[in-house]
């Protein structure tokens, strides 16, 4: 069955698109079927995943205003194993279109169906912000994995961030659910870092995954060279972090599964 998981945190710069990249590329690695789809204008996953965000035919804006399909906007990858839906800029002028159609909500989770019989997981790395394409995704989606830089702020995002899914769980996704918070440029130097680490799993608990994504220069610079951390360096920690994130998220899966979720 498909997993879908879509990347999220309002805040900016937490690390949603280094996750959404380097977890998809640790997971195709595993030889799991795996789409991303770039659900930000910024389009940092396509440019992150080695695609000229400049030059794309179709995007996920196409799919989203119905003029092409889902299949045709698809792109193969020279440097890694997963299959991108691309963004660009134009996906601001898409989303400000949709807000005025039908079934506004549904239009990434009807995208997306066609595909759902042919991949083990669509990750879909959302923009730093509540709008409608995060709704879209948090619609579309099964799980939420959350990122969190273990800062002073981090907590308080988190709030308004647990009010969309519930407001959504509530409305028109009541299958939606948080697969896990993950802590990411974790620096253990930090004392503050370490003070919020321990209030996330104080009040969280098991949702915080075991794995930490540490503060690593080659998850920073692999999006420059257009290639996954793995890709570039595989013995670095940050992609030796990723890896172990997916196998977290697998056994996270096979346990839902055997708990009869919805995988
Ligand atoms: P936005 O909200 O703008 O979409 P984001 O949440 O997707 O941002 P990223 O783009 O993944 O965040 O990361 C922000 C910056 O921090 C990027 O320059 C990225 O390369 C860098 N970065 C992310 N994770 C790490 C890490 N673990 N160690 C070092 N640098 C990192
Ligand atoms: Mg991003």
């Amino acid at each position: 069955m498909t997993k879908t998981l879509a990347i999220a945190n309002q805040k900016g710069g937490v690390g949603k698109t280094t996750t959404a990249v380097n977890l998809a590329d640790s997971l195709a690695a595993t030889g799991k079927r795996v789409v991303l789809a770039d659900c930000d204008p910024q389009g940092n996953a396509t440019s992150g995943s080695g695609v000229d965000k400049f030059a794309l035919r179709n995007s996920l804006a196409e799919v989203l205003l119905g003029r092409c399909s889902t299949n045709d906007a698809l792109l193969d990858l020279e440097k890694t194993t997963y299959r991108l839906l691309p963004a660009n800029e134009s996906l601001t002028a898409a989303e400000i279109e949709i807000m005025n159609r039908d079934q506004r909500e549904f239009r990434l989770r009807h995208a997306l169906a066609p595909l759902r019989k042919h991949y083990d997981f669509i990750l879909l790395d959302c923009p730093p912000a509540l709008s409608m394409l995060t709704v879209n995704a948090l619609v579309a989606a099964s799980g939420v994995l959350i990122p969190i830089q273990c800062e002073y702020y981090a907590l308080e995002g988190l709030t308004s961030l647990n009010n969309t899914i519930d407001r959504i769980r509530q409305t028109v996704n009541p299958d939606l659910y948080v697969e896990g918070i993950l802590r990411t440029m974790y620096d253990p130097r930090n004392n503050l870092a370490l003070d919020v680490s321990r209030q996330l799993q104080k009040h969280f608990a098991k949702l915080v995954y075991d794995t930490i994504i540490p503060r690593n220069v080659t998850l920073a610079e692999a999006p420059s060279h257009g290639m996954p951390a793995l890709r570039y360096d595989k013995s670095a920690r940050g992609s030796r972090a990723y890896v172990m994130l997916a196998g977290e998220v697998l056994r996270r899966n096979a346990q839902r599964q055997r708990r009869g979720g919805d995988g």
